[in-house]
């Protein structure tokens, strides 16, 4: 791993998610696999077959041993703004396997664990504004939960902030609202 890759992640783990999500916006959400290192390397060395979620990082190292040195070596000397990205996709994916920015599996739990936790006002502010910004599930539903209950609210502008087509924006409404329980009025009655 780079020093600045491995500053970011350090950042991150620490609760400050901006220069990791900073340096990633640098890259093309499309195309940052195109500047990466490992574009054409074989897939499988990013996933070595010790290695998981659940897995204790020292004992995978040792037992993997010399067999991490090239996918790591690849990790080394991606673009640091490529290895954000890297990072953050497999982040907002949720993808619990494979090494990523230099982090195994095992090493990535926890920050995975603590993107989902992660809730950022500023990002669902900037999302609601149509300003394209990472954000996690969580963010995410709270957009689509202010939209479902604030008719003033741009869904063009909530299509491009989230970099979603416009239809399915509706179509996550439309869910939120079958999903959440009608508000009971004080008399009773639900309120629709
Ligand atoms: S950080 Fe590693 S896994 Fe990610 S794109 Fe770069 S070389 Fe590939």
């Amino acid at each position: 791993m780079s020093t600045e890759i491995g500053e970011l992640i350090q950042a991150a783990h620490g609760g400050d998610w901006s220069p990791l999500l900073k340096a990633a916006s640098l890259e093309s959400e499309r195309h940052w696999a195109e500047n990466a290192q490992c574009l054409g390397a074989d897939p499988e060395i990013f996933s070595p077959l010790s290695d998981g979620p659940r897995e204790i990082p020292e004992t995978v190292r040792r037992f993997q041993g010399i067999s991490l040195n090239r996918p790591l070596n690849f990790c080394a000397s991606c673009p640091v703004a490529v290895a954000a990205r890297c990072l953050v996709e497999s982040l907002r994916l949720n993808d619990e396997y494979g090494i990523r920015a230099g982090m195994l599996a095992s090493e990535r739990s926890p920050l995975r664990h603590a993107w989902q936790r992660r809730f950022d006002e500023e990002a669902v502010s900037a999302v609601l504004r149509g300003v394209p910004v990472t954000v996690n599930e969580g963010e995410r539903a709270e957009v689509i939960s202010r939209l479902a209950g604030d008719p003033t609210l741009n869904a063009d502008h909530i299509a491009r902030g989230l970099g979603i087509p416009r239809k399915y924006v509706w179509q996550l409404v439309r869910d939120h609202k079958k999903s959440s329980p009608p508000v009971a009025s004080a008399s009773g009655a639900d309120v629709a």
